[in-house]
């Protein structure tokens, strides 16, 4: 019987194994593809979420892999006005004062290599669990490998496998909330930005052609996601990207599509983060819509916060009590704070209605905070306010 099962390779999967796995429990990673998702998806790590990558030891390497950046910019399309800013103010509250771009599936691979030295853990691809069970002292799970059937146990089991959650499922607890009536096309292309003017991140301001451009490698990849009315036919978006990209990328210069993938977003949560032996993180957990980078970062603050409880409650017999702490604290955090905000975000960059008080009510927010180091700060602290401690390290 393994200590923890995870079910799902996504990012919050594979960094809740690193951190159990190095704690020294015994570990197995299910995931139901043969491979690390690759699609354009989550690509920042806000710069609170450093430290949890530092815990784990894999911090300098995401950053090797992906590139440091402050360096960003609001810039509203119909006025021309330009917000920039930078990080710099941070340097008053961590040793790093910046984010790390790096695609999620790389912050994968990266977990992968890690786990793969590691003799108490185990990585199984094409493996996908198809059904689940518990009683007070084991989980047990069916999953369809690429041998054929096969029945696991595990004293817990951590679902991490996302928005369609097949553990969060089997376990019967709700999803409520609502899907936007709005599709995301994520893109990864190549186009001088730059001489456009834009800084390395880079959000639009404007109703019809709102829009989060992105440098996603040193070497001049950008991820440019917009966005267009969900009844348009999904099947024929990459007919629609042309008028799109005429509209959304500045400067004169061709461009070069890498990558594109359209989405559906929803605002929903679990009724609960926690049911017996399994927990849930991530997407599993909670989804958003994507505008300002909070959907991983909240999935990620839960698994940083969720492995040294559950290794505190294998190894060191702590109250199982303290998982229902963390489970409380993860979804409060969803719903007080990474929900709103992200609406909030949503809001002002694709909605900004030609206009008119309310967007000029967002925009002196953002023209004080360019302006006023303190309130920058203050306003950068938000994401460091979706962290909860492991409630086993109070
Ligand atoms: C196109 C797109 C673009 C996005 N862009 C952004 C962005 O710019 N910024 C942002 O913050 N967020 C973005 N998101 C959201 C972000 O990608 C998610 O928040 C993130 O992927 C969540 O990670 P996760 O590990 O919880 O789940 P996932 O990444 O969804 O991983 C779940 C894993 O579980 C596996 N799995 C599923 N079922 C089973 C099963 N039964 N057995 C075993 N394995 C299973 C899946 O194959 C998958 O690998 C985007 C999402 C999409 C779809």
């Amino acid at each position: 019987m393994h200590d923890v099962i995870v079910v799902g390779g996504g990012p919050t999967g594979f960094v809740t194994a690193l951190g159990l796995a190095q704690a020294g429990l015994d570990v197995c990673l299910l995931e139901a593809e043969d491979a690390i998702d690759q699609s354009p998806r989550a690509c920042v790590y806000h710069w609170s979420m450093l430290d949890g990558l530092e815990r784990l030891g894999i911090r300098e390497e995401a950053e090797r892999a992906g590139y440091t950046k402050d360096d960003y910019l609001w810039l509203v399309k119909q006025t021309a006005e330009r917000l920039p800013y930078d990080l710099k103010v941070l340097s008053a509250v961590t040793r790093f004062p910046y984010n790390i771009q790096l695609g999620q599936d790389r912050l994968a691979r990266i977990c992968e290599a890690r786990l793969a030295a590691l003799p108490n853990a185990e990585v199984r691809f094409s493996t996908p669990m198809t059904a689940l069970a518990q009683d007070a002292d084991s989980v047990r799970v069916a999953v369809e490998g690429p041998d054929g059937p096969e029945f696991l146990a595990a004293r817990y089991l951590v679902g991490a496998d996302g928005a369609g959650s097949a553990v969060r499922k089997a376990i019967g607890l709700g999803f409520d909330g609502m899907t936007w009536p709005e599709r995301f096309v994520a893109t990864n292309v190549r186009h001088d930005f730059e001489s456009g003017g834009f800084g390395q991140s880079t959000m639009v301001i404007d109703d019809r052609w709102g829009a989060v451009i992105v440098k996603i490698t040193r070497d001049g990849l950008w991820r440019c996601t917009y966005m267009e009315d969900a009844a348009l036919p999904e099947a024929t978006y990459l007919e629609r990207m042309p008028e799109a990209y005429r509209n959304l990328l500045p400067g004169e210069g061709g461009y070069e599509l890498v990558r594109s993938s359209p989405y559906m977003m929803h605002q929903r949560c679990a009724e609960s983060f926690r049911k017996g032996r399994v927990v849930l993180v991530g997407d599993a957990a909670h989804v958003t819509n994507p505008t300002g980078g909070f959907g991983l970062t909240t999935g990620l603050f839960d698994a940083f916060a969720l492995w040294p409880t559950l290794a505190a409650v294998l190894l060191d017999r702590a109250d199982r009590a303290l998982l229902d702490t963390w489970a409380d604290e993860r979804r409060r955090v969803f719903l007080d704070k990474t929900s709103p905000q992200a609406c909030a975000y949503k809001d002002f960059v694709f909605h900004a209605r030609g206009g008119g008080p309310k967007l000029e009510a967002a925009l002196d927010g953002m023209r004080r905070m360019v302006r006023d180091p303190d309130y920058r700060l203050e306003r950068l602290m938000f994401t460091k306010g979706l962290e909860t401690m492991s409630p086993a390290e109070r």
